[in-house]
């Protein structure tokens, strides 16, 4: 099943330094942005795939000698968070103890990284934590632009590790309390949960939680608040030995108040320990942590390092096995009520794959890929070997005659894509390291590497070397349209609503699905599988009539609930995602040759329809105070409501009620001018709604919600949030479909404020992604 010819997708180098493989070192985010780990910082690629907006900047992701002429090269979008700048901690300063000091603070590198999930910064993107190998954590942010800009230290997290005034040890004694304070200070490694929201609660808060590990033998819980403040929710002590890895298996919700999870944490000693969180997810408690060892289980210490540790997802709720790995053995756990076939701990004694000169079985691994269809793990190691583990939910092992997934075959996938970018000259004393894995779709992987000639004894300066990162397919799956549309089919199925988290967003998904609907050019089964799945017909229900069963807030009104309550709607609500995911989906087959132009239209009113329901909600609830404090934003809702292409059921007695009690009057209509192209921002009618040209202080009608123009023909575009003409520099741009919005008022400075009204200042202050299309937003200025 592995392929024979190499078909590589990316081949570019990264400036770094040889690195340690990691199983963390190469990591997709929420975002579908990739971060490579480098000696000064991480790498954050992010394919220009669903993006419109400024493809100038983005460079392709293959070098012209190995691009493939029946296909565009794949374009990427570089940015990087560089460790280098900004000031670190002396531990010198705070004790002399020899104990206490940190090797790695000579030459500071980066150790390993870990994305927040989607939606946790300011701007609503992601958040990275980077940990030093001065054993420090910081968090870093995008900036104006998450694509392309610098990502920078807003955090760090050592001065509240160190203002900690527990010292205790596992036995509870305060012995040596200062050195014991700048270990507990001291970070080793961490981990950053998988999203939690809380479904009780109308708020958009994720409850994830970023562990560290640290040198005193215990972890701490925090989580990033609003204002950029850090607070810790819960320690344990886990032993007497550095904590070297740290793990998090998956939320499951244990009754109605409470979820949990367990984070996995290697010991030095080579024992590893589970420890159990809790969290509470009702009304009054939201948010409170509890962490404590699981007393039953635990493995015990024999001296060999762990070199990896890592819950792997068997993608069946709630069934989670740990991987981890020590030089020459593979291991696997299964802990009592873990859902599997079998419990407890599997060791696998790996052999020698002879693939070069210096294979050996001593790798580090630097992936593990879960195949749900195969039922097996796909382990790539740091020799550039991969090794696959059979039978993982019912009885592991190494061996299976006849399965399709030949580990040797891989490996020589592998090699061959090594070979083809290094070019004629590489010997078989030449070994492809793999520092880190991560396979976009079961059939093609994205690995770095370094090129290395360890039976060389001639001296290579370390400052001529990079990491070469590439993509290509390995296992000949991706030219079967049934798993094609099964991918396809996991994100926009409508029962794909998760109890803990949100509905799957598209970003993460988007590369593999380009790369199966590019494999799979005109196919007549793909056409009709996707026909049917990404089917849309005009609901009876918005999401905002669904959040309330009755018109009505939850909770009632300040300011700050009515903001939550609108992010909750606009943002996360279940049917505008799945909506979006249909739309980012129908928009890339357009691209391969699947076109459903009329669908792609009738999903673009349907999300407008959504957007005009949550306002029309929020204006409809006394509670809320809009009427009251928006009038003119009000009204402007109303009247656009009653004139949308396409509206819901629900929607049309909260517009007629509205227009009552504000005295709207929506029978004295002019009919819409003709326009040249129609589209799903026409409106079937036109009118005015208050808005003025600020070249000439003529009249705008409101005739289209994506273009304004004046009776002088002046033309402006519209924000995408609220409608009104923009006619300011301080905008903000969707990546995905470049429709431009207003700022949030916060972030402009108080002499260019401009106040847009109460309720249209507070969307503009609570929207943070792309309403269409649910992509981020990029500044200028
Ligand atoms: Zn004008
Ligand atoms: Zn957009």
């Amino acid at each position: 099943m592995a392929v024979k010819e190499p078909d590589i997708h990316i081949a570019v180098e990264l400036p770094s330094t040889p690195q340690q493989s990691l199983v963390t070192a190469i990591q997709q985010n929420a975002d579908g942005q990739i971060g490579v780990i480098a000696t000064a910082g991480i790498h954050i690629l992010t394919p220009a795939v669903g993006i419109e907006y400024d493809l100038a900047s983005a460079e392709p992701g293959i070098v012209p000698a190995l691009q493939k002429a029946s296909r565009e090269p794949l374009k990427l979008f570089r940015a990087v968070a560089d460790m280098l700048s900004g000031e670190n901690m002396l531990w010198v300063n705070e004790t002399l103890e020899p104990a206490a000091m940190a090797l790695g603070s000579i030459q500071i590198r980066c150790k390993d990284f870990a994305w927040s999930p989607s939606g946790v910064s300011s701007a609503g993107t992601c958040l990275l934590a980077i940990l030093t190998t001065n054993l420090e954590v910081f968090i870093y942010a995008p900036g104006k632009n998450y694509m392309t800009g610098e990502w920078t230290r807003t955090a760090s997290l050592t001065p509240a590790l160190l203002a900690s005034t527990s010292a205790v040890t596992a036995t509870g004694s305060l012995e040596n309390a200062p050195m014991r304070r700048v270990l507990q200070a001291q970070t080793t490694a961490l981990s950053w949960s998988g999203p939690v929201r809380a479904p009780t609660v109308p708020s958009s808060r994720d409850l994830s939680l970023l562990a560290l590990g640290n040198r005193a033998g215990s972890v701490s819980l925090w989580r990033h608040g609003s204002a950029d403040v850090w607070r810790r929710h819960a320690s344990v002590v886990v032993g007497e030995e550095w904590v070297t890895q740290v793990s998090w298996a998956g939320w499951l919700q244990i009754d109605a108040q409470t979820v949990a999870s367990s984070l996995a944490c290697g010991l030095s000693d080579g024992s590893i320990r589970l420890v159990t969180v809790l969290q509470k997810i009702s009304p009054g408690a939201v948010g409170e942590a509890q962490a404590f060892l699981t007393p039953t289980w635990g493995t015990s210490a024999d001296s060999r390092s762990l070199t990896s540790l890592k819950w792997i997802d068997l993608q069946a709720y709630p069934r989670y096995v740990l991987a981890y790995s020590k030089p020459g053995v593979f291991g696997l756990i299964s802990p009592v009520g873990s859902g599997l076939g079998w419990t407890g701990e599997r060791r696998l004694l790996l052999s020698k794959q002879p693939i070069h000169a210096c294979s050996s079985a001593l790798g580090t691994p630097s992936d593990f890929h879960y195949f749900a269809v195969d039922d097996a793990l796909l382990v790539t190691y740091s020799d550039g070997t991969v090794q696959v583990v059979h039978q993982l939910s019912t009885d592991p092992t190494l061996e299976m005659p006849g399965s399709p997934l030949k580990p040797l075959d891989i490996t020589r996938a592998m090699r061959r894509v090594f070979l083809q970018i290094e070019g004629p000259d590489t010997t078989d004393v030449t070994v492809m390291q793999t520092v880190g894995c991560c396979f976009v779709s079961d059939a093609v992987a994205l690995w770095s590497y370094h090129t290395v000639y360890p039976t060389f004894l001639d001296y290579h300066p370390e400052l001529s070397q990079f990491t070469t990162l590439t993509m290509a397919a390995l296992l000949d799956l991706n030219h079967d349209p049934a798993l094609a549309l099964q991918n396809i089919e996991q994100l926009c199925a409508s029962d794909g609503t998760q109890a803990l988290g949100l509905r799957p967003r598209v970003a993460q998904k988007l590369i593999s699905i380009y790369l199966d609907l590019e494999a799979n050019h005109g196919s007549d089964a793909l056409r009709a599988g996707l026909s049917r799945i990404v089917e849309v017909s005009v609901p009876q229900w918005t999401d905002a009539a669904r959040n309330r069963v009755i018109p009505g807030w939850r909770v009632p009104d300040t300011q700050e609930n009515l903001r939550e309550q609108l992010h909750v709607d606009l943002i996360d609500g279940a049917d505008v995602t799945l909506l979006r995911c249909k739309l980012a989906t129908l928009q890339l087959a357009d691209k391969f040759g699947y076109s459903f132009p009329d669908r792609i239209s009738l999903v673009q009113s349907l999300i407008i329809a959504h957007i005009f329901g949550v306002y029309l909600y929020a204006a409809a609830d006394p509670r809320s105070l809009v009427t009251t404090q928006d009038i003119a934003f009000a009204r402007r809702i109303v009247k656009i409501s009653n004139y949308l292409p396409v509206s819901i059921e629900t929607t049309k007695p909260l517009t007629v009620g509205l227009a009552k009690s504000l005295n709207v009057d929506l029978d004295v209509t002019v009919p819409a001018p003709d326009e040249e192209h129609k589209s799903s921002a026409t409106l079937t009618s036109s009118f005015d709604v208050g808005d003025v040209c600020v070249v000439c202080k003529g009249f705008i009608p409101m005739t289209n919600l994506e273009r304004a123009s004046c009776e002088a023909g002046h033309v402006w575009e519209r924000c995408s949030i609220t409608t009104l003409p923009l006619a300011t520099p301080n905008v903000r741009t969707c990546v995905g479909c470049s429709r431009k919005a207003h700022l949030p008022p916060s972030e402009i400075a108080e002499k260019h404020r401009v106040a847009h009204g109460w309720f249209a200042d507070l969307v503009l202050e609570s929207v943070r992604s792309c309403l269409y299309c649910g992509n981020h937003f990029v500044r200028i200025l």
